[in-house]
């Protein structure tokens, strides 16, 4: 059945709609509210942003006019009590609010570490568009949600996740997995800044920050991690390939060197850039000869290496069925098992003793992704945790950063998390 379905027979069950809080009401939340306030059985109860103005703008869509706009946890509640639609200027007293799921897209890690640890104690469901904070202490907050019985999730639409869908798909059907990844969006510019592709960004209606977080690849390195972390499946190099690839020659491209193609290995995660994008693909092989000879016959190619392709992904369209799954199935969509790999910081200009670091996207570090083993022999730190860090010692372009490179902020609640989670004993892949 459907989830459309099941969620009527839920708010059946229930006696109301599940009460949702979305945090941060930017291009994603804002998408992410309308479609998934139009699901049955899921309501929209709390937006939550700096803004004001984003706030009254996603509830116009909603059909809310004038809901109210409070700073203040106790009117917040009186109201929502009442079933009352609201708006808050601040994330601080969330834990305390009678809301049964929350969604994180702010977008930053810090925030996203923030909401998601004080949220999961207080017993509520969570579902980030947060895949910068996932890669940083997904396993942490997975933990937590067990620990307190909901649901941790990183939400469906985004590359790492539909990606892993074709790879259970795979699995179940007893194919090999060669390669999993996607076709990267944005043309590869390492050390693109928010200057350089302030022009482009403001073309597109985008946060130059953002923009450049896509074009200096932190997000593909980013989404490859949280692809190799939650499928066991392990990096394929640091950096990875990257290699030119097209829909037709991508059994070609990720076959092993020996056939051909550029892996060293099978089982590994990589991305392409070429027309591959929006796109994400599994590489698989069967040892059935039988199997492969059908797989030829459905016209998947001549073997013994098949792509499989989903030719899009639906960011914020799609993102809500995560809600619906985990409400339904009381499932994770995506969430860290293990840790294969690590998003480093490597610096995209020579930065000297006192500077501050300013994180994803930013002027100083771009993210690079690494085998965990790699990370941890050679002390790197993940990007995730360098905002407002501050240079303790001068070091050229083009350098991974390690702990010893940098005084980290203190303040900072992900710094914090990511400790706890480094002394859970957790198995660092090889
Ligand atoms: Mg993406």
């Amino acid at each position: 059945m459907a989830y459309s379905e099941k969620l009527k027979a839920h708010r059946a069950k229930l006696g109301r709609d599940v009460k949702i809080a979305l945090v941060g009401a930017g291009q994603m939340g804002h998408g992410f509210g309308c479609q998934v306030d139009r699901m049955p059985g899921l309501s929209v109860v709390l937006v939550v942003d700096i803004d004001p103005a984003r706030i009254t703008s996603l509830y116009k869509d909603l059909g809310v006019d004038d809901p109210l706009i409070s700073s203040d946890p106790a009117e917040i509640t009186a109201a929502l009590n009442a079933g009352k639609r609201v708006g808050a200027t601040s994330s601080s007293f969330l834990a305390e609010l009678p809301i049964d799921f929350v969604v994180e897209a702010t977008g930053v890690p810090e925030i996203g570490a923030q909401i998601s640890y004080s949220c999961l104690k207080a017993k509520m469901d969570v579902a980030v568009l947060n895949v910068e904070m996932d890669v940083t202490i997904g396993p942490l907050l997975h933990k937590t949600a067990v620990d307190n019985g909901v649901i941790y999730t990183v939400c469906h639409g985004d590359e790492p996740i539909e990606a892993k869908v074709l790879v259970d798909f795979a699995r179940d059907l007893n194919f090999e997995v060669v390669a999993a990844g996607k076709g990267k969006n944005n043309p590869f510019e390492p050390l693109s800044n928010p200057d350089s592709v302030r022009e482009r960004a403001t073309a597109k209606k985008m946060n130059p920050k953002m923009l450049c977080s896509f074009t200096d690849g932190s997000k593909t390195m980013t989404e490859m991690v949280a692809l190799a972390n939650t499928t066991g499946l392990e990096l394929s190099k640091r950096g990875m390939y990257g290699p030119a690839a097209t829909v037709k020659t991508l059994q070609d491209v990720f076959a092993l060197q020996a056939d051909g193609g550029v892996l060293d290995r099978a089982g590994v995660v990589d991305y392409c850039t070429g027309d591959v994008a929006p796109g994400v693909f599994v590489i698989v092989r069967s040892d059935q000869p039988y199997v492969s000879h059908e797989m030829s016959y459905l016209s998947m190619g001549p073997g013994p290496y098949f792509a499989l392709y989903r030719p899009y992904h639906l960011a914020s369209v799609e993102a809500p069925l995560s809600v619906a799954r985990a409400v339904i199935d009381r499932e994770s969509s995506l969430y860290a098992p293990h840790l294969m790999a690590e998003v480093v910081a490597m610096t995209k200009k020579d930065l000297a003793v006192g500077e501050k670091i300013d994180g994803i996207g930013g002027f100083t570090v771009r993210g690079y992704a690494d085998k965990a083993s790699d990370a941890r022999k050679e002390n790197l730190v993940p990007i995730g945790l360098v905002q407002n860090a501050v240079m303790k010692r001068a070091v050229p372009v083009g350098t991974l950063l390690t702990y010893d490179d940098v005084e980290l902020d203190e303040n900072s609640l992900i710094v914090k998390l990511r400790r706890e989670q480094d002394a859970m004993g957790l198995t660092y892949a090889s």
